[in-house]
Parts: C-alpha cells; sequence; structure tokens
C-alpha cells in the first residue's frame, strides 16, 4: 500500500475512474466519499488539501465534534452520515450533514420530515436495503423497499434520492449490488450507496453513484465500525 494518504487517495480515484471507463460510465458519475469515522481532525487536512470534499461519518456526535470548524473554514465540504440514525438524533443529523444514507423505518423518515420542515433544509436521503437479511444489520428488506420508500413520500414527505446497502462481509458483493441496482430501477430512484475499501470497484460495475471507501484512504481503523 502507498505510504502516504494523498497517493492513496490518488489511488482510489485512479480505480475509480479505470471501473468507470470499463463500464463505459461517464468520468465522475460514481462519487468518491472519503469515509473519515474514527480519524481525528488533523488527519481530514491532507484530504482536503488534495481536493476531497465528500466525507462519511457514522456517527453524529463523533462528527460534531470533528466538522463544524473543518466546514466553516471549507464551505463546499458535503457531509454523509453514513451510520445507523436514532430519532432523538435526527434534529442534530439534519443541522450537519449534507445527506443520510440511512433511512430504514418509518420512525426515523418521521423524525427527519419534522426537522427538515423545522430547519428548513433538504439532505439527501437514502433509503438502506438490508440485501443480505442480516438479523444484526440495519435497513429494510428488499421485498419491503418500494413500499417504505413510497411511504417515505406520501405519509413522511420526504423525497428519497437512492438506495443504499452493505453486502454481506462474507459473501460476494456483485448479486447484493446487482439487486440494490434492480431494486431501485423498478422503484425509479437515481441514486445508489454502494461499495467499500474492498469492493468499490465491483459496486462501480453494478453502477454506483456513491462509493464509501475509508481503510483504503485513510488506513486501518484503532476500533471497529459499528455496523
Ligand atoms: C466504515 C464504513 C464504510 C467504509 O468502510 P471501509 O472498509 O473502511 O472502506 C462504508 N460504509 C459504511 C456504512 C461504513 O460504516
Amino acid at each position: 500500500m502507498s505510504d502516504s494518504l494523498e497517493a492513496r487517495l490518488s489511488a482510489v480515484r485512479g480505480h475509480i475512474a479505470a471501473a468507470e471507463a470499463a463500464a463505459h460510465r461517464p468520468k465522475g458519475s460514481a462519487r468518491l466519499i472519503a469515509v473519515s469515522k474514527t480519524f481525528p481532525a488533523e488527519a481530514m487536512e491532507p484530504a482536503i488539501a488534495a481536493g476531497q470534499r465528500l466525507f462519511g461519518e457514522n456517527r453524529v456526535q463523533e462528527a460534531q465534534a470533528k466538522w463544524p470548524a473543518l466546514v466553516a473554514a471549507h464551505p463546499d465540504i458535503e457531509l454523509h452520515l453514513i451510520g445507523p440514525l436514532q430519532s432523538n438524533k435526527a434534529r442534530e443529523a439534519v443541522a450537519l450533514f449534507d445527506a443520510i444514507h440511512t433511512v430504514d423505518r418509518d420512525k426515523i423518515a418521521g423524525a427527519l420530515a419534522e426537522e427538515i420542515t423545522r430547519q428548513d433544509k433538504r439532505p439527501k436521503l437514502f433509503v438502506q436495503v438490508n440485501t443480505g437479511l442480516e438479523p444484526q444489520k440495519a435497513g429494510i428488506a428488499p421485498r419491503e423497499a418500494a413500499a417504505f420508500v413510497e411511504r417515505c413520500r406520501t405519509e413522511h414527505g420526504l423525497a428519497i434520492g437512492g438506495l443504499m446497502c452493505i453486502p454481506p462481509a462474507a459473501e460476494a458483493p456483485g448479486p447484493h449490488f446487482a439487486l440494490l441496482a434492480k431494486l431501485a430501477g423498478e422503484i425509479g430512484l437515481a441514486e445508489l450507496s454502494m461499495g467499500m475499501s474492498g469492493d468499490y470497484e465491483t459496486a462501480v460495475a453494478f453502477g454506483a453513484t456513491y462509493v464509501r471507501v475509508g481503510g483504503a484512504i485513510f488506513g486501518s481503523r484503532a476500533y471497529p465500525p459499528s455496523a
């Protein structure tokens, strides 16, 4: 592995561009979210200096401690919440994040809708789908995704932009990415949030519009991520 963050970031960007080209997709159609969870604010500076503007965090509190000063200094930074959201954190999440990838139940949809109206903000929203039907993992079951997206629209007044998944760690990710892409097509959603350090090139081949890459950019994490 390359020894500097700049080199690793540049390598990931190169792999994404190559995967886009191989899939006959336009350059830049798969956008890179640099997943910075567990890394301190200082570690963000070289990534920002290298032009990275999309960052992903999985905990609201950690992001609140890390990002406000950096966002004030670089207003074009986009923050994406990629971890599970509790409804009692909806206020903070809507205040801080430009996108939320983990809408997966009515209670969260309702809490987000209330805050979106109250704060007059429009974060991009993704519905998380549990493509592997793993009991310990967040996300709505694939067969319930279309009805849930419809309820988000009609009952909660939420515009859902796309779907997100985290395939089971022990399985080949391709079939899960294919399923997510098929569901999004059926529902009529344009955005697909899928692919992590180990499988983002595969995700681009299956149509990812956002890939979420942490370790391959920032190095290995000191403690494991929550599911
Ligand atoms: C941590 C995390 C990632 C990034 O994982 P890496 O393997 O470090 O690239 C992507 N998506 C979610 C939801 C995560 O929690």
